[in-house]
């Protein structure tokens, strides 16, 4: 066993891959506060192949608790910022968040409509904004990884 280990060192180490510590990673726990879903499309499209996020070290998992960041989509109606609130608080320190879309970042085409809780920058600290209608893959891959 501890051959085979030194040899697969060797032959990624002859391969030039990242070395463990190098590798970097950031889980993300998504919720639509409220969301057109045009952004969740392009959440999903930056997950497929053609951008592969995982492969940076980026993957949205199910549970806040195994969440290092919390990406918003949508401006937070009445009915979902307890929720958020509950995910938030979850969430282990050091936690992120991720504003993805200007409805999230309370300037959107929802952010005037009556059923809004608040913008989410009043609710939490926005360390992470992505703004557009919806943002394109390769802006959300891009602010993500600004931070990592
Ligand atoms: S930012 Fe645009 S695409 Fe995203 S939820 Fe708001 S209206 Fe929809």
């Amino acid at each position: 066993m501890f051959v085979l280990l030194r040899q697969l060192h060797r032959v990624l180490r002859q391969a030039g891959l990242p070395r463990r510590s190098d590798i970097r990673s950031l889980a993300l726990r998504h919720i639509d506060a409220g969301s057109c879903n045009a952004c969740e499309h392009e959440l999903t499209a930056a997950s497929a192949p053609s951008y592969d996020l995982q492969r940076f070290g980026l993957d949205i998992v199910a549970s806040p608790r195994h969440a290092d960041a919390l990406l918003v989509t949508g401006a937070v109606t009445t009915r979902m910022a307890v929720a958020l609130c509950r995910a938030y608080e979850a969430m282990p320190e050091p936690r992120l968040v991720v504003a993805l879309g200007d409805c999230a970042l309370g300037c959107g085409v929802l952010a005037s409509a009556d059923e809004l809780a608040a913008p989410l920058d009043e609710l939490f600290p926005v360390d992470i904004r992505v703004p557009g209608c919806p943002p394109p893959p390769d802006a959300i891959a891009a602010a993500i990884l600004a931070r990592l």
